[in-house]
């Protein structure tokens, strides 16, 4: 299906034309919308430099100027507009030696990456398709455009998303790309931690294992992971598959599920590499260090774990096992469904006292109070029905005077 453009996109368009510049949209807009999915943003290419952009529109910001990249800001939606570019020598598989602006469409297409992501198109041109692109969307081939050996010792990333859009499209990749991605392989170790997260982030989410299976195939893992770690990947690569396969997207849940087979010390300085934000650093390390947590689906259980990790590091933990195949998960989740709808309390915060109360019933400043109120959660933990003001406080007040303790 041809692209069917939003009303501010066909406005930037033509806002750049009656400026006097070409403008077309490129890359996964055009891609996703010829295979009939819907694209999740717009990316415009033109002859105009960022200077030229930035006088067509009045609410720009410089994202990537050097990049020959400028965000338009239209409607409170962000609009990436960027140059026609040409890329000079690759020095080290990642970085051009410099990025020059052009003012011709064909080449900028030429430095793309895949036949499938470099077609334009405007609405009174149709599509400008140079490489045959159309025809390997049909077919479902990723190929790379021009020499794909070249392209990959320009820049190594391209081997990973060639994985990623096989993975995400299901897709195959082409012979001669797929030759020059086994040969060119070694070159992954130049990529930077945060591109290959990216990559491998959206290789693994929603994937379609028969192509996944490429990643495996590919003689990547090696040199991401060494030779040890990758011989473990190798050897679970059927259950990561199926487990990846039956996870809802999310960036840690699939990054838990494939790093399950390999060794603590492992995981850690790959995660260290990708530099994650903490957030997900936090629930990827949380995931992996109950990887051996027995679960138990009994309300108390259930609660306890939730109140222990979180609410969200604990529904995720029970969605990796079920996704695992663990037998008691599914159980767990549907009782983590009536906790939170009965409101059970899982935090010190949720309990009917708060530390203030403590302190008026004579608790001394300090860590005894917090132990407290962890105690009086315990109990609540395991017997919702106590969190009851009165009930709480005779208890501390009884703990205090020494007739019970917790
Ligand atoms: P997605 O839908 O996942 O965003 P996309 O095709 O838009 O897919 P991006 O990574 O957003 O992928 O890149 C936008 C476009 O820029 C690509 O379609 C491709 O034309 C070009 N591109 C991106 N990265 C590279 C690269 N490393 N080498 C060559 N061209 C690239
Ligand atoms: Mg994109």
């Amino acid at each position: 299906m041809l692209p069917q453009l939003p009303e501010d996109v066909s406005l930037l368009l033509s806002t750049l034309n009656n400026h006097g510049y070409e403008a077309y949209i490129v890359g996964g807009c055009v891609r996703d919308s010829l295979m009939g999915r819907t694209p999740h943003d717009w990316d415009l290419t033109t002859s105009a430099t960022p200077e030229e952009v930035k006088t067509c529109f009045p609410h720009t910001v410089d994202t990537g100027l050097a990049h020959g990249t400028v965000t338009v800001v239209l409607h409170q939606n962000n609009y990436e507009i960027t140059t026609y570019r040409v890329e000079g020598d690759y020095e080290d598989c990642r970085h051009p030696s410099y990025v020059s602006f052009t003012r011709n469409l064909a080449e900028d297409l030429l430095r793309r990456d895949f036949t499938i992501n470099a077609i334009a198109y405007h609405p009174a041109e149709g599509l400008i398709d140079l490489f045959g692109g159309q025809k390997d969307i049909e077919n479902k081939v990723i190929r790379g455009v021009g020499n794909p050996d070249q392209r990959f010792q320009e820049d190594a990333l391209r081997m990973l998303r060639a994985i990623r859009f096989a993975s995400q499209l299901d897709f195959t990749i082409e012979p001669v790309t797929r030759n020059a991605l086994q040969k060119n392989a070694a070159l992954i170790q130049k990529i930077s931690g945060e591109r290959i997260r990216e990559e491998l982030g959206k290789a693994l989410q929603n994937p379609y294992p028969s192509r996944l299976c490429l990643l495996w195939e590919s003689s990547l893992l090696p040199y991401l992971f060494g030779e040890d770690a990758a011989e473990q990947l190798h050897h679970a690569q059927q259950s990561i598959l199926d487990t990846l396969a039956r996870l809802p997207p999310g960036t840690a849940l699939a990054f838990a599920a494939f790093l399950d087979p390999l060794p603590d010390m492992v995981a850690k300085a790959f995660l260290k590499k990708l530099k994650f934000d903490n957030q997900t650093l936090r629930t990827i390390r949380t995931l992996l260090s109950e990887r051996q947590t027995e679960l138990s689906p009994d309300p108390t259980s259930v609660r306890r774990l939730l109140s222990r990790l979180g609410i969200k590091r604990g529904i995720a933990l029970f969605t990796l096992k079920q996704a695992q195949g663990n037998p008691n998960a599914p159980a767990c989740l549907a009782e983590a469904e009536r906790i939170f709808s009965r409101g059970d309390c899982l935090t010190i915060g949720d309990l009917a006292i708060s530390g203030a109360d403590l302190l008026a019933l004579g608790y001394p400043q300090g860590k005894a109070l917090g132990d407290t109120l962890q105690a009086l959660l315990d109990q609540v933990l395991a017997h919702p029905e106590i969190n009851q003001r009165p009930l709480l406080l005779s208890l501390a007040t009884s703990a205090l005077s020494g007739q019970k303790s917790f």
